[in-house]
């Protein structure tokens, strides 16, 4: 059984004292491969670095939301040169997010059309991070794929750790978007978020840890790791009835069809 982490921050801080352990951990699970989001310039690298060393570590190049705050004029051109790596194969994490006000709305919107224009002259998928920003992300999105070459058109990118409505699930699947799940879908208090993953279409689903955040039940507390995406393919499988090497088996493909990890 083969499963692909499609969201890990491996390369933070919480990974310093056993990286290597926690990527054997996940090879010894069956995780395969695993995707780095970016989340500022130094992430990028860090994730282009991993990715280097590493025959089964992608990583995407992006700007979080929460720090587009003072970016440099010309910080598209940095962020285009660093796509051009051959283990590059999305750009994110981007977005909005109003939870926090690290970074002003404006600075976060131009941060986030900047870079989806660069994804679309790329031809790259997009991982899009959204917390308390629902509707600007759905609009901004929903014009976006309209202005997308028929090449990456069906396959835009995804709405990572899905956590809004089943209405705002729609509209994002509508506009062709994939939906990722996270540990939330283990945690008690999360009946909408089940209810959306067992009725998604199944060949629009990903697997994703976001380690070191969001530990899956049964490790709730802990730091999360890449292999504990087994833990949300395990409950995937649950809601929707069916083997879990079924699961495995079909949210790979769905991370192979929409980021088409490269050698490099
Ligand atoms: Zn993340």
């Amino acid at each position: 059984m083969q499963l692909i982490d499609t969201h890990c921050h491996l390369n933070f801080d919480a990974f310093d004292e056993d990286r290597d352990a926690a990527i054997a951990r996940a090879a010894e699970a069956g995780i395969s491969r695993i995707l780095i989001p970016a989340t500022d310039m130094q992430t990028c690298d860090q994730g282009i670095a991993l990715a280097s060393e590493h025959a089964g570590i992608w990583a995407a190049v992006g700007i979080h939301p929460n720090s587009s705050a003072d970016l440099e004029p010309r910080f598209i051109e940095a962020l285009q040169e660093k796509a051009l790596h051959a283990k590059v194969i999305a750009i994110g994490e981007i977005g909005l997010d109003y939870h926090w006000d690290t970074s002003p709305k404006a600075a976060q919107r131009r941060a986030f059309e900047a870079q989806l224009e660069l994804a679309r002259m790329l031809e790259l998928p997009v991982i899009i991070h959204n917390r308390e920003a629902t509707d600007d992300v759905l609009e901004i999105l929903e014009r976006w794929v309209q202005t997308l070459p028929a090449s990456i058109k069906e396959r835009p990118g995804v709405l990572h750790s899905f956590s809004a409505s089943p209405e705002a699930a729609e509209r994002a699947l509508r506009a062709g978007f994939y939906l990722g799940f996270t540990g939330p879908i283990t945690f008690k208090n999360a009946d909408e978020l089940r209810y959306i993953a067992a009725r998604a279409p199944i060949e629009r689903i990903l697997v994703e840890t976001d380690s070191p955040y969001l530990t899956p039940a049964p490790h709730r507390g802990k730091r999360n790791e890449p292999a504990y995406v087994r833990l949300v393919a395990e409950r995937l499988a649950a809601l929707r009835q069916i083997p879990i090497e079924a699961m495995a088996a079909q949210t790979t493909l769905n991370a192979e069809t929409l980021f088409r990890f490269s050698f490099g």
